[in-house]
């Protein structure tokens, strides 16, 4: 028997699973057709009326939500119920523009800490778990949301939120957390200080991370796994759809199942707006069935994944999403090669080089040019066989095979990159700048 938060639904059947869906999509588009005049109008220029949706084999029908209609709705134009129902404003990280806000009841806030207790439970967090939430706290989802679902578990929370990784550090000695929640990116700074004041794995107690809200690749994870000694587990949320818990993983770390009795999801062409069957690469779209404040319908992530129904393992039959590639509007165009950062991650990582790296891309006399950063390590240092110019050819030429086009490398001294505390800036793009 798993570790399950809610396991009447995290093994129900897939037909329990579709009735419950159907249900409750009827009930959300008419209360959202009926509150969201901005939504009424989409389905309106669509010709779709609520009673043309009786189950989810009718989601197709209806009209996308991105987030440039949040944009245009901001501050209050997508809320489904009145502002003196709300209790909570969350909002995104600004990453790729404007930041958009989200709003919950207290009923949101509450399925929201289920989702995030479902992750906990499935990295086999238990009462007597010691959970630091190293993410964010503030109008970021990250740390409100683990915090919640780790007080639902009953788990003696340590509220750190990100930055002062010294501290983290010693309070996570001192209390001997077993639990660490924070992004990838800020994992491996927090291992890296642990090496620094001379720790080791051995002098924590740490069994597992969860960790998210940025691309991280499997090699990735492997070092964070050795330099922490723990298990480390993927998961997905974006603050429109609630926060963190969207999807978790369990410990078959194969991918992250989507708490489908609140969210649908569906996989589209990103150029068409047409579903593709199960397995396809596209981009991920959510429909929220169970939200009052706030709820999606049909909204585009930009998140570039695959959905699997495979059955997993840990005996829960909730869909699994994998590891998103990044966000379309992640993906590099350089001399007409479509780039994921996360490509350059596993070269790099493969390679013995650490996280600490950046990518630079900007046009040069009509031409794409591309630039990666990365720090020189203490144990390549001590190579002396190869110069730094060997190695950075070495290097280009595996990104080469990788991409198929040329970057340049740059080794640079150890610590000139900056750690990331949260999300990490992995690309600079001066091409923007024209
Ligand atoms: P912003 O869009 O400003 O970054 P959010 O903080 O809401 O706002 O971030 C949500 C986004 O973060 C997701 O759409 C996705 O691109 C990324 N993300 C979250 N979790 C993961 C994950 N586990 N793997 C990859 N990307 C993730
Ligand atoms: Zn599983």
């Amino acid at each position: 028997m798993g570790n399950y938060y809610q396991p009447e639904i995290e093994c129900a059947s897939r037909e329990t699973i579709k009735a419950l869906q159907d249900e409750r999509l009827v009930a959300q588009i008419k209360h959202v057709y009926a509150n969201v005049p901005y939504y009424r109008n989409l389905m309106d220029e669509k010709g779709v009326k609520p009673e043309d949706i009786s189950s989810t084999d009718d989601l197709h029908k209806l009209p996308f939500i991105s987030k440039n209609d949040l944009r245009d709705a901001y501050p209050y134009g997508m809320l489904a119920v009145p502002k003196s129902e709300t209790v909570r404003i969350h909002s995104t990280s600004g990453t790729t523009g404007k930041r958009v806000a989200a709003f919950y009841t207290q009923h949101d806030i509450d399925l929201w800490y289920d989702c995030c207790a479902r992750a906990i439970m499935a990295v086999g967090g238990t009462k007597d778990d010691v959970v630091q939430v190293c993410y964010g706290y503030g109008l970021f989802t990250g740390g409100a949301g683990l915090d919640g679902g780790s007080h639902r578990v009953g788990c003696l929370t340590l509220p750190m939120s990100s930055g002062n990784t010294e501290r983290q550090i010693q309070f996570m000695l001192d209390f001997q957390s077993t639990i660490i929640c924070c992004t990838p990116s800020y994992a491996a700074y927090i291992a890296e200080t642990l090496k620094e004041m001379g720790y080791t794995a051995d002098d924590l107690h740490l069994k597992a991370g969860i960790f998210g809200a940025e691309p991280w690749t499997q090699e990735m994870r492997r070092d964070i796994e050795k330099s922490l000694g723990i298990k480390a587990h993927d998961i997905y949320g974006l603050t429109e759809i609630s926060g963190p818990g969207v999807s978790f993983e369990c410990e078959d770390q194969s991918g992250m199942h989507i708490n489908e009795d609140h969210f649908i999801a569906e996989i589209i062409n990103p150029e068409t707006g047409e579903v593709l069957p199960e397995g396809e690469v596209g981009e991920l779209v959510f429909t929220c069935i169970t939200k009052e404040a706030f709820p999606m319908i049909r909204y585009r992530t930009r998140d570039i994944c695959r959905l699997s129904r495979e059955k997993c393992s840990c005996g829960r039959t909730l869909i699994k999403m994998a590891k998103p590639m990044g966000r379309s509007d992640d993906m590099l165009i350089i001399r007409g090669v479509n780039v994921f950062p996360s490509q350059i991650e596993t070269v790099l990582l493969e390679q013995g080089y650490t996280p600490n790296y950046q990518i630079v891309v900007d046009r040069v006399n009509n031409t794409d040019t591309l630039d990666i950063n990365v720090e020189l390590t203490v144990e390549l240092f001590s190579d002396k066989v190869k110069d730094i110019s060997a190695k950075e050819k070495e290097l280009a030429a595996a990104i080469k095979v990788m991409l198929g086009i040329n970057p340049k490398v740059h080794i640079v001294a150890p610590k000139s990159i900056t750690r990331s505390e949260g999300k990490a800036v992995r690309v600079v793009d001066k091409r923007k700048l024209y």
